[in-house]
């Protein structure tokens, strides 16, 4: 739905009708000037042959200093979603399962299906503030269990898992020996601080990458801190697939490493901003929705809503939505993304609440 969602919008865009698009997680800020040159001098430098299927060493060099581990954990990906789909390639095998707390990103629920293993969802809730209940997804582990992944902050709800539950949930895996996959691809940018899984020492996984944090999202560049044997396998994986992450393009995120802090709080910056003008308009509808922690989402819940009709039904008013179905077992929410700026995003959402059944 999310697809035809988005195929749709195009098709108006493409007969001359103006569509506010909070549809998709795809910042509409530039990418920093500074990554663009760093980018192109490399090439110019003739950085455009095939390299290393790990990663430039420069850049693995930079990541394991600023994560704290050895170059040897360090893997550069095809974006952080191919980092994800090789670790539930390389982990999963038919009839184990993977358990994911919801409403969760896409691709973990269609990644993990086409390796055929099962996922089994952790229902969280908006009354309780989408807290992730480390007693509850206890109860979804079993010996099959391969891989728990959690996402904070997370996409649709732009929550954070606070640092008690964290190490909660840390403890449970491990005495249950299962792995942790922590995707954290907003957290650099989040409104608040968010604990990462190295903060609870090298046993688990870390996926992370530039799109969010760096604006870089159509440069396909993320990388994944593993253990040295596993990580081994991931880039055996890469040899066979995508060869490597254009050399160029690792000298522009090299670059863009270099000021990441002020990269991150520039963003951050203007992403509160937009939170804070979507959170004063909602404020006045009848949605229910939780203050957002991090960019970009807001995923409000309207009582007896069908999200997909909604979703569908806006479009012919010119604003795209993601339905909650996408997500998860969500019919009555959606999910906004404020990839637009501050005047489109009052636009819009005044539309939106003028929509509400
Ligand atoms: N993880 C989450 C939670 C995301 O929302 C996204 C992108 N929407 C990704 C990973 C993928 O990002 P990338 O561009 O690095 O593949």
């Amino acid at each position: 739905m999310l697809y035809e969602i988005n195929e749709k919008a195009i098709q108006l865009e493409n007969q001359g009708k103006r569509i506010i698009k909070f549809n998709l997680g795809d910042p509409d800020l530039p990418t920093p000037p500074e990554i663009v040159e760093a980018a192109y001098n490399a090439m110019k430098q003739g950085k455009t042959k095939y390299s290393s299927a790990a990663g430039e060493k420069k850049l693995r060099e930079e990541l394991a200093r600023i994560h704290g581990v050895s170059l040897d954990n360090v893997v550069v990906t095809t974006g952080s979603k191919w980092a994800i789909f090789s670790l539930m390639f390389l982990l999963l095998r038919k009839g184990e399962n993977v358990v994911v707390p919801s409403p969760h990103w896409t691709s973990y629920e269609l990644g993990a299906k086409k390796v055929g293993a099962e996922l089994r969802f952790l229902k969280r809730n908006l009354e309780s503030d989408w807290k992730v209940e480390p007693k509850n997804l206890e109860a979804l582990i079993d010996d099959k269990t391969r891989l728990l992944i959690l996402n904070s902050p997370n996409n649709p709800t732009s929550k954070v898992i606070d640092d008690k539950t964290f190490g909660e949930i840390v403890s449970i895996a491990k005495s249950k020996g299962v792995k942790i996959l922590s995707d954290e691809v907003y957290s650099d940018i989040s409104f608040v601080k968010a604990k990462s899984i190295l903060d609870f020492g090298e046993d688990n996984i870390l996926v992370n990458g530039f799109s969010k944090s760096f604006l870089m999202t159509g440069w396909r560049i993320g990388y994944a801190i593993v253990e040295k044997e596993l990580a081994k396998r991931m880039i055996k994986l890469n040899q066979i697939t995508t060869t490597c992450v254009p050399a160029f393009i690792q000298y522009g995120a090299l670059k863009g490493l270099e000021s990441r802090k002020k990269i991150a709080d520039d963003i951050r910056r203007q992403y509160k901003l937009r939170a804070d003008a979507a959170y004063s308009v909602l404020s006045k509808s009848k949605m229910q929705f939780s203050r957002p922690d991090a960019p970009f989402y807001l995923f409000p819940k309207v009582e007896g809503l069908d999200s997909e009709r909604f979703a569908l039904d806006l479009l012919d008013r010119g604003v795209a939505v993601a339905p909650g179905t996408a997500f998860g077992d969500y019919r009555e929410y959606f999910r906004i993304a404020l990839t637009v700026g501050e005047n489109k995003i009052r636009e819009g959402l005044g539309k939106l609440c003028e929509a509400l059944p």
